[in-house]
């Protein structure tokens, strides 16, 4: 698979490079709005090309997906370009700024018969995956409630855009709360049907939110209660569920390192839980790669990207008004 990255970015240097050379894809060239930025993020990852020209980069012949990891608001514009230009898309989360434009980049995709992915690390690691074989073979009982901690600090050179720039879809929402509902869409194997939440800015954000607390209602009855924030040093990540026969304590495993723990606690006692430590990234470029050969679909398909952002979307719009708000996923099923 030859690749164009469409975004100079921190992802797709700190992860997303790798991952995509570790599956023996080749990266042809990058895509930048800055010249400069362009020429020193190819030299620096030896990348053959490099340019400020969209379209040029969607001529190139010998690219035959993009990985898209510019800001928010630029995803759509660029997804829809290279969908024309007959390449398959792997989208940062989230897809775009709002559920109509997710949803045409979904359905762009389908009536040209390309992969479209949402790059949802999560659902690729190995502990959660342990977490949900735990769920689904029944060692939990019934599935009472869902507890996601993920209230994190953001990094010194991430406090861009993510914490001032509303229009570039900066805040937490956007940003944390879009993972976590994929992780419970993963575990629960349901959509969230309706939300109440609250947001704050709590000392990073400058106009946007940088904090959030929020309670979804899941069509079983579960209980689903999430937080996130840019602004918890101390807080540690990671998600906890608890059944009538048993519950599932996973720490440390809301990140984008194959680390943390899992133990499961039921009446016969405390059981240390092992899961594959496999590179998140690298799996998700694995199954992308395997889509476009036509085996399989992606680990997040467009369609689930449009269902986290429809969750998210919602969490803001009930934080914001202070109601019980319904989610609302569109016409996509
Ligand atoms: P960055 O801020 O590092 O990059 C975003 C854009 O900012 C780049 O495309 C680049 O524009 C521009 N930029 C980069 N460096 C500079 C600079 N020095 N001065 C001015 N502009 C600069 O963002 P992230 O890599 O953190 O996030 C990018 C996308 O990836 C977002 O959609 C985010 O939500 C997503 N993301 C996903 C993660 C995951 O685990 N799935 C984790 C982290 C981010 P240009 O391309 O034009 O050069």
């Amino acid at each position: 698979m030859r690749w164009a990255l469409i975004g100079a970015s921190t992802i797709a240097r700190q992860y997303m490079i790798d991952a995509i050379r570790a599956e023996r894809g080749e990266i042809m060239r990058v895509m930048s709005a800055s010249a400069d930025r362009a020429r020193e993020f190819a030299a620096e990852h030896q990348i053959p090309k490099s340019g400020i020209d969209l379209d040029e980069a969607l001529r190139d012949s010998q690219v035959d997906a993009v990985y898209i990891s510019t800001t928010n608001e630029k995803h759509l514009s660029q997804a829809l370009a290279a969908m024309n230009a007959g390449k398959h898309v792997l989208c940062e989360k989230p897809l775009a700024m709002t559920l109509d434009d997710a949803t045409t980049m979904v359905r762009a995709a389908e009536q040209a018969g390309l992969v479209f992915a949402t790059n949802h690390h999560l659902r690729c690691s190995g502990s959660h995956r342990a977490v949900r074989d735990l769920i689904v073979s029944g060692r939990i009982g019934d599935v009472l409630s869902l507890r996601l901690h993920h209230a994190v600090f953001l990094p010194p050179h991430l406090q861009g855009w993510r914490i001032n720039a509303p229009g570039a879809g900066g805040g937490v929402i956007p940003d944390i709360t879009v993972h976590d509902a994929d992780v419970a869409r993963f575990l629960l194997g349901e959509d969230p049907v309706s939300v109440v939440a609250q947001m704050a800015s709590s000392g990073l954000g400058d106009g946007v939110e940088d904090s959030a607390m929020s309670v979804w209602t899941m069509p079983s009855g579960t209980m689903v209660m999430s937080h996130e924030s840019f602004t918890h040093p101390f807080a540690g990540s990671g998600l906890e569920v608890h059944g009538t026969e048993g519950s599932i304590f996973a720490r440390d495993v809301m990140t984008q390192n194959p680390i943390g723990s899992i133990e499961l606690v039921t009446a016969s006692g405390r059981e240390a839980i092992g899961f594959d430590a496999h590179n998140l990234y690298r799996e998700g470029v694995r199954r992308f790669h395997a889509a476009v050969a036509g085996e399989g679909e992606p680990a997040a398909t467009g369609v689930d990207g449009v269902k986290s952002l429809a969750v998210a979307l919602a969490v803001r719009d009930a934080a914001a008004r202070g109601v019980r708000v319904d989610v609302n996923f569109g016409d996509v099923r």
